[in-house]
């Protein structure tokens, strides 16, 4: 039952990469997640409500 593929390119993946087939789609699916979740710091977002909230109350 080893019919698992590349998240990435869904070639059959290699054991010394799991679960990619090469270190190039690891490469990828990691700079992915940086690209892409890692943009939207929750900081800011809670910083946002918080100045919402205070304008809310002083209108
Ligand atoms: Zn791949």
């Amino acid at each position: 039952m080893s019919n698992a593929t590349c998240p990435i390119c869904h070639r059959p993946t290699d054991p010394q990469f799991r679960p990619f087939c090469s270190r190039h789609c690891a490469d990828v699916d990691l700079g992915r997640w940086f690209s892409g979740t890692y943009r939207f710091p929750s900081f800011r977002q809670d910083n946002d409500e918080e100045q919402d909230e205070y304008r809310d109350r002083e209108g």
